[in-house]
């Protein structure tokens, strides 16, 4: 099932509880900036904040983390620095996507008009497997000098993962998926996750299903990337393709990024960077939070809500053009914020509940 209505959620008198993990680098900032927004406009949210300190022995903030997701159903999450390279010290960002199961990530890259990108007009969806493939972490020293790493592909997270993008297509008036592999290299693990996407499409004769080489993608991906539609990728591939994406049409501060399981949902900025080297000092661009906040809101049925803001955010950055310097401006962080609740306050006589 794709549609994500049947996900439960934690709803008490109208309002929903969603857990909400700031991480690391500019995650806080951008979190203070969506509570500002949502208690502005009334957005019927109670958010439950859990710090995860990466530097601390033992997962119990981890544990927190999960079972607060567990029961609420929705997180709005930063990014949570692996500071490590200790073999032991697993990223908590992946525990978490793998102890939920969420086993899909869904990237729309959609260009603003008007923001200075290498490309106008791109309109990509990003469907990548978001649990194994190359991010299965078994990695070891077979014997001093050589290191073995475990890529894992199984028929079930493949087939889940194409059967989500082609039923995402057809839902959403998508004509075509493009399944991206290197299958003539990898060829039983990369194999296996083409063969389940070719088996996924046979349910779906009005769409095209082809398939491309991860390198090929790249180069078409930054010379013309107007040829793709829909994209089916195992982890390591859409994790690439899609900086790839974001960086041509404005990066990381712009667009959200949504992952889904059969039962819980986590929304974030789409690249998941932590981007410590801008933090405090309120030049990061708080777009891709909000939007993550959005998709949020719009995911637990608060549509109207998601809308107001939405267009509010829009106008501040394509026709008020108040933006940060990653999209060529020289605004601040809360200009943008400032700007958004200016406009919610002149909007404020539609408002939902208003
Ligand atoms: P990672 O967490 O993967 O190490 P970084 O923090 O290095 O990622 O971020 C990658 C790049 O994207 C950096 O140049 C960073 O400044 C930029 N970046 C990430 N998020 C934002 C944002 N919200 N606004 C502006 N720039 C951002
Ligand atoms: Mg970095």
């Amino acid at each position: 099932k794709v549609t994500r209505t049947d996900i439960p959620s934690a709803q008490y008198g109208g309002r929903h509880a969603v857990t909400m993990l700031p991480g690391g680098g500019i995650g806080p900032e951008l979190m203070t900036y969506v509570r500002e927004i949502f208690s502005y406009c009334g957005a019927p949210i109670d958010f439950e904040v859990i710090e995860i300190d990466p530097s601390t022995e033992g997962n119990d903030d981890l544990d927190y983390a999960i079972t607060s997701i567990k029961r609420n159903g929705v997180a709005l999450k930063g990014n949570i620095e692996t500071k490590s390279q200790e073999l032991s010290e697993v990223s908590r960002n992946v525990a978490i996507r793998n102890e939920l199961d969420l086993y899909v990530n869904v990237v729309h890259c959609k260009s603003y008009p008007g923001i200075p990108a290498r490309h106008q007009d791109i309109d990509v969806v990003l469907i990548r497997q978001n649990t194994d493939g190359e991010y299965a972490m078994l990695e070891h020293e077979s014997v001093p000098g050589i290191v073995e790493s475990m890529k894992v592909v199984t028929v079930e997270n493949a087939e889940r993962v194409a059967r989500y993008a082609f039923e995402y297509a057809r839902q959403n008036n998508r004509k075509k998926v493009t399944t991206i592999h290197k299958a003539n290299i990898m060829k039983l693990s990369d194999g296996l996750f083409l063969e389940c996407a070719k088996r996924v499409h046979k349910d779906y004769p009005e769409l095209e299903h082809d398939n491309m080489i991860i390198d090929n993608t790249c180069m078409q991906a930054v010379s013309k990337p107007h040829q793709f539609d829909v994209m089916n990728m195992t982890n390591l591939y859409g994790t690439i393709v899609s900086n790839v994406l974001c960086g041509l049409m404005g990066g990381a501060g712009l667009i959200s990024g949504r992952n889904y399981g059969d039962h819980y949902a986590v929304f974030e900025p789409g690249t998941r960077n932590t981007g410590t080297a801008i933090a405090g000092k309120n030049i990061a661009n708080p777009v891709a939070m909000i939007n993550a906040s959005i998709d949020m809101l719009n995911h637990l049925g608060h549509k109207e809500h998601a809308n107001v803001i939405y267009e509010a955010t829009y106008q501040t950055i394509v026709n008020d053009a108040i933006r940060t310097p990653d999209l060529g401006g020289n605004h601040s962080s809360t200009d943008v914020v400032e700007n958004i609740l200016k406009i919610l306050s002149a909007k404020r006589v539609n408002w939902p509940h208003g």
